[in-house]
């Protein structure tokens, strides 16, 4: 299989959106060393553009990025895959609506992961970017497809965008890959203040009806200049 054509040009703006994009990583400091990956769907194809193994984020200019099909199998680039590839392609392979993925060991929400504790919905901004509270996954070892897999089995039963992997870190989805940098953005934030909260008593629960309420409204009114896809995943709204 080869890369041809608009799909050229498609890879190739995307080479630039994703190498940018890791430089948001750094900006909010989600990650250290070389820790921490975006990547996005080719719209399309079974293709997605990743992060390469092993490269500090100095370095990731569009050329550094690599190509491979929805198996992890690499088709264009100089430079192995990010070793959570597997993870990534999994997920576009049984969630056709998401266009990005990202994947960080950011402080707090690793502290999260560390405990196989689920961030309770006890701010607004959660029930507005999450729908209700963020979920853990499965313990998993890298080498096979049990992350994508606990992923997918994970966000399948929620309205979360993001996933604390137990023991592990978070995994975010998105519309593309901003979407999905948005959410590890966001996930970060609230598990710090949820945390900070933790610290002086006990966060009060918001009413199911109004988290119900909070997501409809942010997904749908905010989000109406997004691109509208079907199921639970629906795009992040606008800023604000
Ligand atoms: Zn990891």
């Amino acid at each position: 299989m080869s890369v041809t054509g608009d799909v050229r040009t498609a890879v190739a703006t995307l080479r630039r959106t994703v190498a940018d994009l890791h430089r948001e990583l750094t900006r909010y400091e989600l990650v250290i060393w070389t820790a921490g990956n975006v990547s996005a769907r080719v719209p399309g194809q079974d293709l997605l553009v990743i992060k390469p193994s092993g490269v500090s984020y100095d370095e990731l200019d569009p050329d550094a990025m690599v190509v491979c099909d929805l198996h992890g199998n690499l088709l264009e680039g100089d430079r192995l895959p990010s070793s959570d590839t597997a993870a990534h392609a999994y997920v576009y392979r049984h969630m056709p609506d998401v266009g990005g993925v990202v994947h960080t060991h950011s402080t707090y929400a690793c502290a999260w992961s560390a405990r196989g504790e689920p961030i309770p919905c006890v701010l607004t901004m959660i029930a507005d970017e999450f729908g209700g509270d963020i979920p853990v996954g499965p313990f998993a070892i890298i080498g096979d497809d049990s992350i994508g897999r606990g992923i997918v089995e994970t966000l399948s039963r929620s309205r979360s965008r993001a996933v604390l992997m137990q023991n592990h870190g978070p995994f975010t989805i998105g519309t593309d890959a901003r979407d999905a940098v948005k959410a590890a953005v966001m996930l970060e934030d609230v598990a710090r203040t949820v945390h900070i909260a933790r610290q002086l008593g006990d966060p009060v629960p918001i009413a199911q009806h109004h988290i119900d309420a909070l997501f409809e409204r942010y997904q749908n009114v905010y989000g109406q200049d997004s691109v509208p896809v079907t199921g639970q995943h629906r795009p992040g709204g606008l800023d604000g």
